[in-house]
Order: structure tokens, then C-alpha cells, then sequence
């Protein structure tokens, strides 16, 4: 990897010993890393890094140390405040470290957390957004997340808190009304509840979800199923996190816009899913 090409001619910034960058690896398909992203993987001393995060990204850190933060083989996860002490010792010890996170950190992932707690240890720290799995996840199976014919709003929701449970502070009935399109991270464990929160809020049963499994990865699955049954279908296709589940209209797309399916061979299964009658650049 010493050999490897140079980035492209820019002037990137040069992590300096003492310093942490809180970097997002995107979803999953290396291929949605930064250029940020690749320039601090080749200066990093130390990467410490997610369950999400795919390990081919790793091997474009050829100089790093890697150190595991997330849950495996059943073990427990490592617990926030040590990752984040973690984190303060290693940037004392004069380490360029490099905390690679899934998605984007900012996004669900207590990125906000760590650099808070860095900054209060006197740690210098530098952000590098990512493409997070709520918005690129979705683009991989042929869903936008907004479309002007479906949503002029979207709002993403986790579906956990801290302790485990569906969000009790969230105003499903709110999210409802107010968002054409939800997209829920975290959604698998309490879908049950989830889906019949925003049936009771006045969603019909019919109305289109897709789940999307490790999205942007050689393993993607996309089940298109509806409120009414998407916990039956669930089950029956054996899905397991992490997923991505979109909640709305813009999920019809999929049957125009899935590429990678197009890519394969399939055609695309109806032009005009919306059933608006008229070329999609017209105004
Ligand atoms: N910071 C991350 C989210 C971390 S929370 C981001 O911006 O994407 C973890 C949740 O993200 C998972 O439970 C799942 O809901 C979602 N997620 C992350 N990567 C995913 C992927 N490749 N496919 C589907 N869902 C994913």
C-alpha cells in the first residue's frame, strides 16, 4: 500500500501527533469513502473503528494500528466513556488517531458525544462528514430520499434510546402528520411497536416500506412490503440488522429507479410508478 497513488493534487490537511479526526466511512461499499476520509487512512497512527465499518476501508490505513470498538462474538460492546477515554489517552501518547465511525458520525452514531468529550480533555479534533446509511443506503436500492412529487420534508428517527426501548419521546403522531417520508435507523428490534405507533397515528396499512440490509455492501437485501406487513414479511425473509427501514411514497420509486437490478438485467418494472402521466423533466 506504501505505492499506492497519490490523491489527487489538493491541499489536504496533514494530521498532526496529538490530534483525533471523528471520520464517517459511509455505509458500507468503500467506494462511498471521502477523499478526506482516504487522506486521514494514510496518515493515521491509530484507527479505532466500528462494527459497521467494512474492513476492506481498514486496509488503506497500511501504516495503522487497528483497534476494534464494537460489539463481536457475542462480547459486549465497549462502553462509550471508555471508547472516548480510549480516544484522549492515545492522542496524549502523541498518536495521529483516526476514530472511523459508520455512516457519518454525526449522524446516530455519539459522534457528538466523543468529540464533546475530547474537546473537554483538551483534545484537538477535526470532523469528516460521511454518507450516511439513511440517505445512501436508500440510493442503493433505487430510493430517493426525497422526491419532489412525494415529500418536501423527510425525518429520520432511531429506534432505540439509550436504554434499549422505542424512543418514549418521540411524537409518533407528530412524525406522522408532519413527514410524507420517515426514515428509521435502529428500527428492527421494536418494528412491531414502531409500525403500529404510526398506523394508530393515521398511516394506512398499505402504505409502501422498504427494508434495506446492509446497504451498499456484496450482501444488500431490499424487501418492499407495507405497514400492514412488514413485520410478517420480516420474519419470513429471516432479516437481520443493520437496516435501514423507509416509511413512505417515495418507495414506489424503487420499481423505476432500482439500478442495481437494472444493472443486472432486470427491466425496470413500471416507468411511471407515482402514476403521474407526464415525462419526470417537465415542470
Ligand atoms: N452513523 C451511522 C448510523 C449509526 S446507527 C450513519 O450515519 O449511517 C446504526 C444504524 O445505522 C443501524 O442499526 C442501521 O439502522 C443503520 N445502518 C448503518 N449502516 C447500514 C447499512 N450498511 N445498511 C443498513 N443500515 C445501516
Amino acid at each position: 500500500m506504501d505505492n499506492a497513488p497519490p490523491l489527487p493534487g489538493h491541499d489536504w490537511p496533514i494530521m498532526q501527533p496529538g490530534w483525533v479526526w471523528l471520520c464517517g466511512a459511509g455505509p458500507g461499499d468503500p467506494g462511498l469513502l471521502t477523499l478526506h476520509a482516504l487522506n486521514a487512512l494514510r496518515q493515521a497512527d491509530v484507527v479505532i473503528y466500528d462494527a459497521l465499518v467494512q474492513e476492506a476501508i481498514l486496509d488503506w490505513a497500511p501504516r495503522a494500528e487497528l483497534i476494534y470498538a464494537g460489539k463481536r462474538g457475542g462480547k459486549p460492546s465497549a462502553k462509550q466513556r471508555d471508547i472516548s477515554l480510549r480516544l484522549v489517552d492515545l492522542a496524549r501518547a502523541g498518536k495521529r488517531v483516526l476514530r472511523l465511525k459508520g455512516g457519518d458520525p454525526f449522524v446516530f452514531g455519539r459522534g457528538g458525544e466523543e468529540a464533546q468529550t475530547l474537546v473537554q480533555h483538551g483534545v484537538p479534533i477535526r470532523i469528516i462528514p460521511g454518507i450516511s446509511a439513511g440517505i445512501g443506503g436508500l440510493a442503493y436500492a433505487g430510493i430517493p430520499v426525497t422526491h419532489r412529487d412525494v415529500n418536501q420534508s423527510v425525518t429520520f428517527v432511531t429506534g432505540h434510546d439509550q436504554s434499549g426501548n422505542t424512543p418514549g419521546n418521540l411524537d409518533w403522531a407528530s412524525i406522522s402528520k408532519g413527514s410524507q417520508v420517515i426514515v428509521i435507523y435502529m428500527g428492527m428490534k421494536h418494528i412491531a411497536q414502531i409500525a403500529g405507533h404510526l398506523i394508530a397515528a393515521g398511516r394506512s396499512l398499505h402504505e409502501p416500506v422498504a427494508v434495506v440490509t446492509t446497504a451498499t455492501t456484496q450482501d444488500q437485501h431490499v424487501l418492499e412490503t407495507t405497514l400492514g406487513t412488514i413485520v410478517d414479511d420480516i420474519a419470513a425473509a429471516k432479516l437481520e440488522p443493520p437496516a435501514i427501514i423507509c416509511v413512505g411514497q417515495s418507495v414506489l420509486m424503487r420499481q423505476v429507479l432500482d439500478w442495481q437490478g437494472m444493472a443486472a438485467g432486470a427491466p425496470a418494472r413500471n416507468l411511471d410508478p407515482l402514476g403521474r402521466g407526464r415525462a419526470a423533466e417537465s415542470a
